[in-house]
């Protein structure tokens, strides 16, 4: 790892007209300094102007707007101040544990989250309780606008997060009717990835003299190396597996344009014996996340995905992202090949192109201004090695926060009770229902046998082994 780069005093969270215990925990939080969005963006909204920002995903922008909200809520005051809108859950919940740290300078700031696809009981009996800031759905918002349980008289600063997203998934209307429901007077922000048309529409209607913030992902092109290949239509997905063994990724996403490509590639990928799952729209939230929390815990090499199913997803580590097809448009080709190489690592594009798609990679070499580098597969050799597998296994157990079960808890009973080395433990995630553990691939099955017989948190839990 590099070390932090010294702080400028532009780039500095010094520089913002912020309280003390707050840049104490930027501090504690390890955020030295702003990234590009913030600095941009972070005097404006202090400044309580609203704003249009754009931003590539993994670009920091929660913090931007978070810290925006933060400092126009007064924790005293028990009425829901602030109201984050996200197009799905799983990015209401990454949002809601970001606020959550930035907010943790401040006493008892309470935060709800509320999305459509979790039951209404406990949403109505939470928002009884009051909170400061609410994040969610558009859908599930109106839900409770509607009846009554959720009310924005006290709102001073409206989100919208993941704009582009929320149009694309038709949420429109329903940002609408809630932006209604919001007191004239108040700040409002918008945040995007892209900046489709129908953005421009929306703060028109909604944002008073917007101030526009656009960052095109400009650090990002120099620490991804891209290289094409030209491949003939019966190549294709035969190419992805002679990428994977060549270049031995430890975690790959390989975009397609279409659902039906995503299908026959997971197919063809495993039946080589790849550790290879599909990431679509159609699977149940429950089955997404799984999905999820297998590829960010190295248990399974590669993720099939379309632009549309992918989309606002941040993973860490992510060494290769191959573009199955080419993109007929140049700024998704940009987001994706900006998964890879986050922070201060490096990252492999690679692309392949029919002769059919040289004019696609050509409109995208214009609009990026770089001129692509080819390669060709005959240069692609599997060095006779063993086939690519993924290096971790995951195992779920049948018990999550609703038991009270930490990540500690399980670690605990890992190490110290079963006496495994840290180093063969890998993520832990704990959701509602159920929590994931990934463990080196070859003591998997092992640990299976040994953890079902023993006890995490004082009592026996039930366990599987997830496909993989
Ligand atoms: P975006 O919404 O633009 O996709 P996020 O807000 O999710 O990005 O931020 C991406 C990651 O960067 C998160 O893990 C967040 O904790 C981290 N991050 C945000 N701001 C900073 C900062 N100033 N310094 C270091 N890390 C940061
Ligand atoms: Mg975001």
């Amino acid at each position: 790892m590099n070390p932090a780069p010294a702080s400028t005093p532009t780039d500095s969270f010094a520089s913002l007209p912020l309280p003390p215990a707050t840049l104490h925990n930027l501090q504690r939080l390890g955020y030295h300094t702003m990234t590009p969005i913030q600095a941009a963006s972070l005097p404006l909204a202090l400044a309580g102007h609203d704003l249009i920002a754009q931003a590539k995903t993994g670009s920091g922008k929660t913090a931007a707007f978070g810290l925006a909200l933060l400092a126009n809520l007064n924790p005293r005051r028990f009425a829901v101040q602030s109201l984050v809108l996200c197009p799905t859950r799983e990015l209401a919940d990454q949002v809601t544990q970001e606020l959550r740290r930035l907010a943790r300078a401040e006493d008892h700031i309470k935060i709800l989250t509320l999305c459509g696809g979790a039951t209404m009981r406990p949403q109505l009996a939470s928002l009884e309780h009051g909170a400061h800031i609410v994040v969610g759905t558009p859908g599930r918002i109106l839900d409770h606008l509607e009846r009554g349980s959720l009310d924005l008289q006290a709102l001073n600063t409206l989100v919208l997060d993941e704009a582009d997203r929320m149009l694309d998934m038709g949420f429109h209307d329903d940002i609408a009717v809630v932006a209604k429901q919001c007191p004239a007077q108040r700040q409002t922000l918008l945040f995007s990835a892209t900046y489709p048309e129908g953005i421009a529409k929306l703060s028109a209607a909604f944002m008073r003299q917007p101030k526009e913030v656009k960052l095109l992902q400009a650090h990002a092109a120099a620490k991804i190396r891209q290289r094409f290949y030209e491949v003939r239509e019966e190549q294709r997905l035969h190419a992805v597996a002679l990428l994977l063994n060549h270049y031995r990724p430890v975690s790959t996403l390989a975009f397609c344009n279409t659902k039906q490509r995503c299908r026959e590639l997971v197919q063809v990928l495993r039946g080589m014996g790849f550790a290879a799952l599909e990431l679509h729209g159609d699977l149940e939230q429950r089955d997404r996340d799984q999905v999820l929390v297998q590829f960010a815990g190295q248990s399974i090499s590669v993720l099939v995905a379309t632009d549309i199913a992918a989309r606002g997803l941040d993973i860490a580590e992510l060494e290769a992202v191959i573009n199955v097809d080419i993109t007929p448009d140049a700024d998704t080709h940009t987001h994706r090949i900006g998964r890879t190489a986050r922070a201060d690592a490096s990252g492999w594009a690679f692309s392949l192109a029919s002769m059919d798609e040289m004019g696609r990679v050509g409109q995208i070499e214009q609009a990026l201004g770089f001129s692509s580098e080819w390669h060709k597969l005959e240069e692609l050799t599997d060095s006779g090695n063993e086939p690519l597998r993924a290096p971790m296994r995951t195992l779920q157990i049948l018990g999550g926060r609703k038991e009270k079960i930490r990540p500690g808890d399980v670690l605990g009973a890992l190490t110290k009770d079963l006496g495994y080395p840290g180093a063969t433990i890998g993520k832990i995630n704990v959701n509602e229902f159920s929590t994931y553990v990934a463990v080196q691939r070859a003591l998997a099955d092992e640990v299976l046998k040994r953890l079902s017989t023993a006890k995490v948190k004082g009592r026996s839990v039930r366990l599987r082994l997830l496909p993989g």
